[in-house]
């Protein structure tokens, strides 16, 4: 007769779990190292065709990234993904405001006619925040440039006077294909501040500001694409090829399948079918093991990888579901890097360490959500809480995210009435930060003073010659400032976090 020691059964079996880790966990283990960290060069790769200066993506998180958090992220050379919450319209009205921004020609130029009053043309440049404006005739033929210096009472032009006889009529125009520093010559040698840009029939098609081009200097590492614009991403659901298609069209550079299961099969037939409607790269998430991976990266530009880390996220507590991140990275990671796919890791990065941490398990980028939602440029405003400042941050799967979007990234149908929804996120506040200069400033000069322990000189580099070392909750005690009271807040570490 069999006895019970030598019974096996497939439950007991299912006890011998594997280990999974996530940043707490590990450290990096200091090398040899001759690279100083500010010479660290921290550009990567976010999709199979499209590079970063820094490694860094603000969350598709209708707290955290719209056009404003976009374009400030692309100028610091990351790239912001654009959320979901909003119409197909308003998104694609987004895509192209960060597009527009730091152009060098600005197509949407206000003009005035010959006919109109000095008065008038005043109060309009004054309107549109502009101060001068080209003078066009009925065919777009640029006649003359009136600015602000034209029609400043002391040059004895009357305020009812003709924009015709206060402009400046020697009017200094360039062609399409005018470079910045060739609008930067003819500005200096004509003591211009503008130059409208015409076509081979002189008509008006844009024009090029000084004030743009010092602007687009000051941002020398912004992340851009082949024209010279800022590069944005946006999320897209997994079924929402309409939207998908109509981001591309508008020009995002990178498309994110957003789902938090990504290895559900019905969401890879959408993301391949979206994979095929558009131009633009296509990153696939999330998903958190080797199998999800083998499964998605034959057509996906990008994997992004995260089931529960996030801090705003219930997901494990309640679906019981979930991949500590940095086991979930380094499985990922295992089979991208074969086929030479980027990873992005996406959630529960707290810390600069954390996110160097991610890229030592494989990841080519990170996403960070509450980081970045106390800083100026994300949505929302700033409310007081006992005279302390915060800004709203909340799960795109908490109850008021999906009241006011649909909750199709957790693969869940609108409920009815009656019925109510099951949230796997929460609401939240996320104390007031700034601005996100700083914050990136921070983020990035930390990750780079973990490659400077390592001895990497850059992200390729440092993902293969980082190593982890386990570290006990001791360990862990003794890495955060202990045995103290702090008297002044670092502005990259907080003991509430
Ligand atoms: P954080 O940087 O705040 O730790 O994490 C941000 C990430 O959490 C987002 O990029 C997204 O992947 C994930 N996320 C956002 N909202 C929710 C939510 O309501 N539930 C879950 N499970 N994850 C969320």
């Amino acid at each position: 007769m069999e006895r019970d020691s030598e019974r096996t059964g497939a439950f007991t079996d299912k006890l011998r779990v594997p280990e999974a880790l996530t940043f707490d966990d590990v450290l990096l283990r200091p090398k040899e190292s001759r690279v100083e960290p500010d010479e660290a060069d921290v550009s990567t790769r976010v999709s199979t065709n499209v590079e970063l200066n820094v490694p860094i993506l603000s969350a598709a998180m209708d707290t955290v990234t719209e056009s404003q958090m976009a374009i400030a992220m692309a100028r610091q050379g990351g790239l912001g993904v654009l959320h979901r919450n909003m119409d197909v319209d308003e998104v694609v009205a987004e895509v192209e405001r960060v597009k527009r921004a730091d152009e060098l020609v600005i197509r949407d130029v206000v003009t005035a006619d010959p006919e109109q009053t000095v008065r008038e043309v005043d109060k309009m440049m004054d309107r549109r925040g502009v101060s001068g404006a080209p003078v066009i005739d009925e065919e777009d033929q640029v006649l003359g440039i009136i600015s602000g210096t034209d029609i400043r009472p002391y040059l004895e032009v009357g305020e009812s006077d003709e924009v015709r006889e206060a402009m400046t009529d020697e009017v200094i125009t360039a062609g399409e294909d005018v470079t910045p520093r060739e609008a930067l010559e003819l500005m200096y040698e004509h003591k211009i501040e503008r130059v409208p840009i015409v076509d081979e029939d002189d008509r008006l098609t844009g024009l090029v500001t000084m004030q743009g081009i010092l602007q687009r200097r000051e941002y020398g590492d912004a992340a851009r694409d082949e024209n010279g614009h800022l590069l944005v991403g946006a999320a897209v659901g997994p079924f929402e090829t309409d939207r998908a298609v109509a981001v591309d069209e508008a020009g995002a550079d990178v498309l994110f399948i957003d789902c938090a299961h990504a290895h559900n099969l019905n969401v890879i037939d959408g993301a391949r079918e979206i994979k095929e409607s558009v131009e633009a790269d296509v990153v696939v998430g999330n998903v958190g093991t080797r199998e999800a991976a083998e499964d998605i990266v034959d057509f996906a530009d990008g994997i992004k990888v995260g089931i529960g880390p996030g801090s705003i996220c219930t997901t494990r507590v309640v679906s019981g579901a979930g991949m500590p991140q940095i086991t979930a990275v380094a499985e990922v990671a295992d089979v991208a890097t074969e086929e030479d796919v980027p990873v992005i890791a996406d959630g529960g990065i707290r810390y600069s360490g954390d996110a160097i941490k991610a890229i030592a398990a494989g990841a080519d980028a990170v996403m960070l959500g509450s980081y970045f939602a106390g800083t100026d440029e994300a949505p929302g405003r700033v409310i007081t809480v006992d005279g302390k400042k915060y800004k709203q941050y909340r799960g795109m799967g908490s109850v008021g995210a999906m009241q006011s979007g649909d909750g199709d990234r957790y693969l869940k149908d609108e409920p009815d009435e009656e019925e109510e929804y099951v949230p796997e996120g929460v609401e939240a506040a996320e104390p007031y930060k700034g601005s996100l200069e700083s914050e990136l400033h921070q983020l990035v000069g930390g990750m780079q003073s973990g490659m400077g322990y390592v001895g990497a000189e850059t992200i390729p580099a440092f993902k293969e010659r980082s190593e982890f070392i386990r570290v006990s909750s001791a360990g862990q005690t003794e890495g955060h400032p202990h045995d103290v009271m702090i008297t002044d807040e670092a502005p990259n570490y907080s003991p509430s976090e």
